[in-house]
């Protein structure tokens, strides 16, 4: 993720709130895009960037999230959430918390990379919305679980998905290598340029790489999966043994993983380490494969400190081309 500078020269992380070093409050401001500080000026912040006279999106209250917007009382990127959970209870504000900071991560890749909803008029015409929401109780007092996914543009994520001892169990108990709140809003976003993108622009190039969703009972494919798990080969033509459940599974963990190497991408930029090319125009293998040799030196961190590793050292042949067709869904 790209960095900024505080006006004392301290970096701004993307989830800073207050400059460590100079106090100065710190945040995304709306009309130059940037990560900035703010100067308080008769009860009125001042861009030290760009100079606008903007306000803290009203969620600053909350810990919630950092923009600083003009005009608006919550930010485009808070806008996007449609349902939130009871903040009475202190609990549900921190994981909510966790979930806003997860999306905004995801939403301004989105838009950095020119991806559904950042194209053209797509969020009129295919609006993207979240909603966080913990399990219920309905009339008769039956507990209702809420399932998170996605559908026709509104995803949904169980607020339990931000406790981390839930999360990994789960993730024990599925056997996936990773289970992370970014990683859930990558892939239920795949489903999501899935449904409002992919199979408008290229039918038949989604067709060819990941199959016919129509032609395979979703239902059924779920059940034989959970019974029998992924066939053995799995990561012969799959980049994950989930993927290997039905076409729609197959593009969603393929956009997780395009978003993931992308993410890599653009922090080693940041961070002076590397000059990628990231433009839709990028020469994508050589861009994956270049990524690829920053996760393996990142792989031996995560493995001194006992984490588990970022990403495989390399990907198939099959899995390279649906990558570069999620990265042919771009646009300027
Ligand atoms: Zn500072
Ligand atoms: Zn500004
Ligand atoms: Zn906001
Ligand atoms: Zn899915």
């Amino acid at each position: 993720m790209k960095t900024g500078k505080c006006r004392c020269g301290n970096r701004i992380f993307f989830n800073s709130h207050t400059c460590v070093a100079c106090e100065a409050m710190l945040g995304r401001c709306s009309e130059c895009q940037d990560l900035a500080s703010f100067t308080l000026n008769h009860k009125e912040y001042r861009c030290d960037n760009c100079g606008v006279t903007v306000q803290p999106c009203q969620n600053r209250d909350h810990g919630i999230c950092n923009s600083v917007v003009k005009g608006e009382r919550i930010c485009s990127w808070c806008q996007f959430t449609t349902s939130i959970p009871d903040l009475s209870n202190p609990e549900n504000t921190l994981r909510w918390s966790n979930l806003e900071t997860a999306k905004r991560r995801l939403l301004l890749q989105l838009s950095d990379l020119g991806l559904p909803p950042f194209i053209e008029n797509l969020q009129q015409t295919h609006p993207l919305s979240f909603q966080f929401l913990n399990d219920t109780v309905d009339a008769d007092g039956k507990p209702q679980k809420t399932i998170t996914g996605h559908s026709d543009g509104v995803i949904t994520i169980n607020l339990a998905e931000a406790d981390s001892v839930h999360r990994e169990r789960t993730r024990v108990n599925l056997g996936e290598p990773q289970r992370t709140l970014i990683g859930h809003m990558r892939h239920e976003v795949g489903h999501y340029i899935d449904w409002a993108w992919a199979m408008q622009v290229d039918p038949e190039g989604y067709h060819r790489l990941f199959g016919d969703p129509d032609s395979v009972d979703y239902s059924e494919a779920m059940q034989r999966h959970y019974d029998n798990g992924a066939p053995a080969n799995w990561a012969d033509e799959h980049v994950s043994a989930y993927a290997t459940m039905h076409p729609w599974e197959d593009f969603a963990e393929t956009v997780n993983a395009y978003l993931d190497i992308m993410a890599i991408a653009t922090t080693a930029n940041d961070q002076g380490r590397a000059a990628f090319d990231l433009s839709p125009r990028a020469d994508r293998e050589q861009l994956i494969n270049d990524v690829l040799d920053i996760a393996i030196e990142v792989n031996e961190y995560n493995y001194d400190l006992g984490l588990l590793p970022l990403l495989p050292e390399r990907f198939p042949q099959p899995v390279l081309e649906k990558l570069a067709y999620v990265h042919s869904l771009r646009r300027d």
